[in-house]
């Protein structure tokens, strides 16, 4: 069997939410969009199923598999609904829809629905890429209380840069929400893991932990007692010898700088390791640090063994986990660490811990 894996680690899911909650106090919905941020989301909503207090997806169908699993807890739509058949399940499946522009409350007030809604109008604070302005906040609730179609409306507003610890924009988000939203009853929702991290002040209602649930600090500075949730594996497969000089790979981009032993390790970009990883990029084999060299392949990539004599055919790879942190694969090849994990694929997912 091919050796590479995305190895799942529930209990560290389960620590890095309480630690969420905690930090922010009130209550938090798990981020679970995009099948987990690629985590798997079954497994991960079931380990959490216990302890969270609602779930948060992108969009409806995201939420239908999680009712259809037996979910009962509240799910946010952070996104919306799409139309009206959406909303009616939306109702019916009693998932709470973001209303983030004035479409979508022309759709409330023209809908028959099975149930009223629970929804959470989306204030533009200066994000500027969705939500009402601050100006057209009132004027959007009155028309939502109005409709007679929803049983509570809630306010939320995201954050651009709340990974900025020293950018003041993130305070000024606070204080243009607050007063968009002052004297209006309802929950409030600010915080995403950056700002529930560095932003006290963003701290509400609910929270919105994402990429901090998986162990991914998405602060310069570290340290945050995160614990990665996945760890990318694989083996060396075969190893050769370079001699120096000799070229390694597509484009003979790697050109060995001294006799080489060079490791082949069965994973690759159709894995979702990154293509665009240059040579240089830390991997652990056996535990020891070592790295990339030449370009990573569609099914394999290769390493530099030189220094790592006891390391040989069978050897353990970490692309990324607990030794070889995903945030330092991720600033090597200018992404975040979001985009490395969503993009896992075709690798074995393996499960551990997360039992009640
Ligand atoms: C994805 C998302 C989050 C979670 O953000 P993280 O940075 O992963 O914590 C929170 N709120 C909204 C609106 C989102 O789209």
């Amino acid at each position: 069997m091919r050796p590479s894996r995305a190895l799942i680690d529930l209990d560290a899911l389960r620590h890095n939410y309480r630690l969420a909650r905690e930090r922010h106090g009130g209550r938090a919905f798990a981020v679970v969009k995009a099948n987990a941020y690629g985590h798997g989301v079954l497994p991960c909503v079931r380990a959490l199923a216990g302890e969270a207090d609602g779930f948060a997806v992108a969009f409806i169908d995201e939420a239908r598999a999680l009712r259809d699993s037996g979910i009962v807890a509240p799910i946010l739509l952070l996104e919306g609904v799409f139309d009206t058949a959406e909303l009616i399940d939306a109702a019916r499946l009693d998932l709470w829809p973001a209303v983030h522009h004035r479409a979508q409350i022309e759709m409330i007030e023209k809908a028959v629905l099975p149930a009223p809604l629970y929804v959470w109008l989306k204030v533009n604070s200066g994000m500027n890429r969705c939500g009402f302005l601050p100006g057209a906040v009132h004027q959007a609730w009155k028309r939502l209380v109005v409709s007679g179609k929803t049983k509570h409306i809630g306010f939320m507003t995201h954050f651009a840069r709340a990974d900025e610890p020293d950018c003041p924009v993130t305070g000024e988000q606070i204080r243009v929400f607050d007063e968009a939203t002052h004297n209006l009853p309802g929950e409030r929702s600010m915080a995403n893991s950056g700002a529930i991290l560095a932003w006290p002040g963003a701290r509400r209602d609910w929270a919105r932990p994402g990429i901090m649930l998986y162990g991914a600090d998405p602060l310069p500075r570290e340290g945050n007692g995160l614990q990665p949730v996945m760890t990318l594996e694989s083996r060396v497969v075969a190893v050769r010898e370079l001699a120096l000089g000799e070229p390694l790979g597509y484009g003979g981009r790697f050109i060995a700088p001294r006799p080489t032993r060079v490791g082949l390790v069965a994973i690759g970009y159709a894995d979702g390791y990154p293509r665009s990883a240059p040579d240089g990029t830390p991997v652990a084999v056996d535990g020891l640090y070592a790295t990339i060299a030449g370009r990573v392949s569609m099914d394999m990539l290769t390493v530099d063994l030189t220094d790592l004599p006891d390391a040989g055919v069978g050897s353990e790879v970490e692309l990324w986990g607990a030794r070889v942190p995903v945030n330092r694969v991720a600033q090597g090849v200018n992404t975040i660490s979001y985009e490395l994990l969503c993009n896992v694929k075709r690798v074995a997912f393996e499960y551990r811990g997360g039992g009640n």
